[in-house]
């Protein structure tokens, strides 16, 4: 199968060879294309990647039915409709890390452009003046940097502030002292604590209620006089106009922007007339390397989300795993197959629509708690749903559109699950049960998916098993009499189908016996039947799973 993709905005040619490079892989490149035509194009295309100039509307996305994967050169993801996307299935991958240090950069850059007078300097110059004794400077040796936000851009600052002589104190209450420790940072209480301390103050938080307007005309208040204000993350989070009366009123010293609360700015903005303010057009990422890098980082990700099926990097999908992707995967699958045994079993007895979706888990997959309820919607809900965007990130929206309702437990619930046998113990932090409710009816499937070993299924209804799955699973309940595993096994070898694992699992000696048989291949129907002839068989459930 060959996946379409359409590149577009002028994104790097560095990632687009990542994606060329792969046969399964075909490229078109195209300049920013006008809305009217990118639609009537769009419908071809299994992934689109774009930087910001390409709008992926709602309307867009709705003319795509092919669609799995919009990739975005940069960080930002604005110009997307990342609500209906993830409703729609689509997985929205961004590069969140390429640009950190081109805005590290920037931030010294400007900063000491500020401090200097360069861009002042420069002009002057240009101009025909030598007016040497103009443009005295300050250093930035021995000034307090208050950073709020150490994530990656924040602590790249901090890291190349010690080499300037600075200190550092930093505000991120969403941070472990580890951090602070290691970008050696101490850590301000309060905002209000960092503002009494810093002399250059810098925001580098995403752009959320509580960032927004952040540092108004109190907080400028707080800081001491001759301080400065940078803000290159997001507009809006420093109120502009508080901050060009606090340089007006020469509280502040001077003030660094690159984004503002409305872009581009209006050339009636204030600050645009005051000399000791350096503005720049939201350049943070662009450097040659930073396109590169971003592209890169985006490209690898789209082509792995299509060749793979590797969501780890994609924002509404990571919005699903919480938590390691390696060590989560295996668990993501393991519940999905526990979840289409259950199913499979309740309508093997009539019992056909599932009210309730109930997963639990051991300790180690705690955090991943949302994505194993996602996973488990998917195996109850992919064999019988026509809908070629079910998948991870849409499963429990449209688990729930259909009436199913979910929950998710961590930790305790697991012995009341049935992980207990001593295959189940063996991993037990790693194990995860299934319980499906369809009207009175009710199954619980559990095994162990330990990212170290091969997962098990330890738990079938009431009988304990230890099987690996794989391609078919094979349920059998019989009489507990001799003989019945030596049929079995004989009408499988005269049909082909090689046994990979056999369990045979009885509540009590003489009564009825459960079979789990792991098979490689497929298992036709005519087989179930003559399985369902031999003696002392009662029922015979072939389950496909899914194997990746
Ligand atoms: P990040 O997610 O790595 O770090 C953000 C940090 O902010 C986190 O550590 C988080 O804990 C902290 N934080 C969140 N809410 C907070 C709050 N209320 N108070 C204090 N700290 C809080 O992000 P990043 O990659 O470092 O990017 C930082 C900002 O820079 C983002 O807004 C991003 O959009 C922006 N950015 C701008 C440009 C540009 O062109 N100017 C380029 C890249 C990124």
């Amino acid at each position: 199968m060959t996946y379409r993709i359409l590149v577009t905005d002028g994104v790097d040619a560095e990632g687009v060879s990542v994606l060329a490079a792969e046969p399964a892989l075909a490229v078109d490149e195209v300049p920013t294309l006008p809305s009217d035509e990118l639609l009537a194009r769009i419908g071809a295309y299994d992934a689109l990647v774009v930087r910001s100039a390409t709008r992926v509307s709602s309307g867009l996305l709705r003319a795509a039915p092919r669609l799995a994967v919009v990739g975005r050169a940069g960080v930002g993801v604005d110009n997307i409709d990342v609500g209906l996307a993830t409703e729609l299935g689509i997985a929205v991958i961004n590069a969140p890390a390429g640009n950190t240090t081109a805005v590290a950069e920037l931030f010294f850059g400007s900063v000491l452009s500020l401090l200097r007078h360069i861009p002042r300097a420069d002009q002057s110059l240009r101009e025909g003046r030598w007016e040497k004794s103009a443009f005295l400077g300050s250093e930035l040796k021995g000034r307090a940097l208050g950073v709020v936000g150490l994530g990656r851009i924040g602590g790249e600052i901090a890291v190349r502030a010690h080499a300037f002589g600075m200190t550092v104190v930093g505000y991120d209450p969403y941070v472990g002292d580890p951090r602070l420790h290691a970008l050696r940072v101490r850590r301000a209480a309060t905002l209000d604590d960092l503002l009494g301390e810093a002399t250059v103050l810098t925001i580098h938080t995403p752009p959320t209620d509580e960032t927004q307007a952040m540092i108004g005309a109190r907080e400028i208040a707080r800081l001491a006089p001759g301080s400065i204000v940078v803000n290159l993350s997001r507009g809006g989070m420093v109120d502009e106009l508080a901050l060009a009366d606090g340089l007006r009123r020469g509280h502040l010293a001077g003030a660094v922007l690159d984004v503002y609360s409305k872009e581009p700015l209006s050339a009636d903005h204030p600050l645009l007339s005051m000399p000791n303010v350096v503005l720049t057009p939201h350049i943070g990422a662009s450097t040659v390397e930073a396109q590169r890098s971003v592209s890169v980082e985006v490209c690898q990700a789209v082509r792995d989300a299509l060749l793979s099926g590797e969501l780890s990097r994609s924002i509404n999908a990571a919005s699903v795993v919480n938590g390691s992707w390696a060590d989560v995967r295996p668990a993501l699958l393991l519940t999905r197959q526990l979840a289409a045994v259950g199913r499979a079993l309740l309508a093997s007895r009539g019992a056909r629509a599932i009210d309730r979706i109930d997963v639990s888990s051991g300790d180690a997959l705690a955090g991943a708690g949302e994505a194993l309820l996602a996973s488990a919607a998917l195996g109850v809900l992919a064999p019988v749903v026509a809908n070629e965007r079910l998948n991870l990130i849409s499963a429990r929206a449209l688990s729930t559109a259909r009436g199913i309702a979910l929950s998710v437990t961590a930790g305790e619930a697991l012995g009341e699950a049935g992980i207990e046998s001593a295959a189940e113990n063996r991993g037990a932090t790693y194990g995860v049960a299934v319980r499906l409710t369809s009207g009175r009816h009710e199954m619980t499937v559990a095994g162990v998916a330990h990212p170290e070993a091969a997962p098990r299924i330890t738990r079938i209804g009431a009988f304990h098993v230890d099987v690996q799955p794989r391609e078919t699973l094979l349920i059998l309940t019989n009489r507990d009499v001799p003989g019945v595993i030596g049929h079995v096994g004989m009408a499988l070898g005269s049909a082909g189908v090689n046994i990979a694992e056999y369990h045979q699992a009885r509540l009590a000696q003489g009564g009825e016996a459960l079979a789990a048989v792991a098979v490689d291949g497929s298992v036709e129907d005519s087989l179930r039947h003559g399985l369902l002839a031999l003696p002392d068989v009662l029922s015979a459930t072939v389950i496909p799973l899914p194997i990746e």
